[in-house]
């Protein structure tokens, strides 16, 4: 009796939960536009742009706004009015890769991981001998079905698998060379489902288009072992082909169809870009060059374009956050300049990250100390000058608050840290920690940094291997534009490709 007096009958919820019809009714008119429902509506958007920050996850766009814009800034993402959580497991593995989850953003089927725009039926290289399933439809095939013209754009090689889950299918992300020919219209192995063809293909890659016996514009052999010159069979399908610069910028409305490939392997990173030897194009420059070229080719029915910043994933998983975060920056003034190159009212611009990475900001690093509220009584000398990009990158100042006195942060031993940390990856240290402003231990392709400010500073991992691992938490998805009005809540991944769908009405 005391019992139940002291804890009386519950009183009506805070929040009523409606019965499923009810919660149905209740969705319907609170997201008008959040299901995904399959039936076909009047396209909202003539266009689209899906950026793909490959490997970009929400401590990387944080990071990428210190580093650029400051504490306080305002990144182009920062300004989009739509953001949505989005979950990336792949239907095997909790922390997916950039073949699963390409496909599912721009199938809307979940696979495994390693699967290039196939459904989770296809084991990753049919491990099983039971053959594969049927290739799901991309929404660059069911664009090019509507009449729309269709880019992809990429900083990786142009079959790497982001880009190819756009064109091609396939149960490993391995079979590079075989995704060139998917795209090739004389080719046997060819894609029926482009029907024309893509319109615009652009970034790295040339050596997939070559055989081993031939060497490229730069001096650098090609991977393929069938004798071929795809760069010569492109050009006789009627695609122009270009490898610099120079040539990408000087290129005309009536040479569409393009194959660009303006690197052996993957293109350079920004932070290295002006050392490539035929020269090539920024981001920003891709993806200008190639909104203009679709839309100066477009009919009434628009067109769809894929642009990848694909190295922000190949830096963090070489332990270098300096390149992660240059090439991160470059995303974002794309996203800002493409932006504001379009007529937003009959565009949808999605960006979002493929996958996360084992990537932190941690630690208490203080602001530059022009920025700090207070004057404190004293500082160490490394903190007396230096951006808030500089104070990312260094190691981590502290405030003693009983002092007054800032000083480099010091772990349990006495040795300083910095805020930029990876949980695995090459920049495991296999001696003891030292201070990070005398550590020469594990430069970015072997060179000896001069301290955490250093670009070719590898910040240090826990787990040593070779190559740092994605993350599998949550990543951001961004919107602004026609049809963007659906980018709310948490999404899986495969909803991307629903709210791409709608907005175009396929
Ligand atoms: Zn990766």
């Amino acid at each position: 009796m005391l019992a139940r007096s002291l804890h009386p009958a519950p009183k009506s919820p805070r929040f009523s939960i409606p019965g499923r019809l009810g919660l149905t009714a209740w969705l319907a008119c609170a997201l008008p536009c959040g299901s995904f429902a399959q039936e076909a509506t009047r396209p909202e958007a003539r266009n689209a742009i899906f950026f793909v920050g490959d490997g970009m996850g929400i401590s990387t766009v944080t990071a990428a706004r210190v580093f650029s814009v400051g504490v306080d800034g305002q990144l182009a993402l920062d300004t989009m009015p739509f953001h949505a959580l989005s979950r990336t497991a792949s239907s095997d593995s909790i922390t997916a890769d950039s073949a699963a989850t390409m496909s599912a953003m721009i199938t809307g089927v979940s696979t495994n991981n390693g699967v290039i725009s196939m459904g989770a039926e296809s084991e990753p290289a049919d491990f099983n001998m039971d053959g594969d399933g049927p290739p799901a439809t991309t929404l660059f095939e069911l664009a090019k079905a509507a009449g729309k013209r269709i880019g992809v754009v990429t900083t990786t090689r142009v079959t790497h698998a982001t880009p190819a889950a756009c064109y091609a299918h396939g149960n490993h992300r391995d079979a590079e060379n075989d995704f060139a020919l998917q795209a090739l219209p004389t080719d046997a192995s060819y894609n029926p489902a482009l029907l024309g063809g893509l319109d615009l293909l652009a970034g790295g890659g040339r050596r997939q288009f070559l055989d081993a016996s031939m060497t490229d514009e730069e001096g650098e052999a090609g991977r393929r072992s069938d004798g071929r010159d795809l760069r010569a069979e492109f050009q006789a399908a009627n695609y122009e082909y270009v490898w610099n610069a120079e040539q990408w910028s000087a290129l005309g409305v009536e040479q569409l169809p393009v194959l660009a490939l303006f690197n052996s392997s993957h293109m350079e990173y920004e932070h290295d870009r002006a050392l490539d030897l035929g020269g090539e194009p920024s981001l920003v420059e891709l993806t200008l060059k190639a909104v203009e070229l679709l839309e100066a080719s477009a009919d009434d029915n628009g067109w769809l374009l894929l642009v990848e910043a694909g190295r922000i994933d190949h830096a963090h998983h070489g332990g270098n956050a300096f390149r992660a975060l240059r090439e991160t920056e470059q995303l974002d003034r794309a996203v800002e300049a493409a932006s504001a190159a379009v007529n937003l009212e009959e565009t949808l611009v999605l960006v979002t990250a493929d996958h996360s990475h084992g990537f932190v900001l941690a630690g208490y690093p203080l602001r530059p100390l022009e920025e700090l509220p207070y004057k404190p009584r004293d500082w160490d000398e490394g903190f007396a000058t230096g951006s808030a990009r500089d104070r990312l990158l260094d190691v981590a100042y502290h405030l003693n608050a009983r002092t007054g006195e800032v000083r480099a942060a010091r772990d349990a031993n006495g040795v300083p840290y910095t805020a930029l940390l990876y949980a695995s990856g090459p920049g495991s240290r296999t001696a003891a920690r030292v201070d990070p402003r005398e550590d020469k231990a594990n430069g970015w392709f072997g060179a000896e940094p001069t301290g955490p400010r250093d670009p070719n500073y590898r910040q240090e991992a826990h787990v040593p291997l070779s190559s740092e691992t994605h993350g599998g938490e949550d990543v951001s998805l961004y919107g602004v534009g026609a049809g963007s009005h659906r980018v709310r809540g948490t999404l899986s991944n495969t909803e991307i490709f629903q709210v791409m769908r709608r907005a175009l009405g396929l």
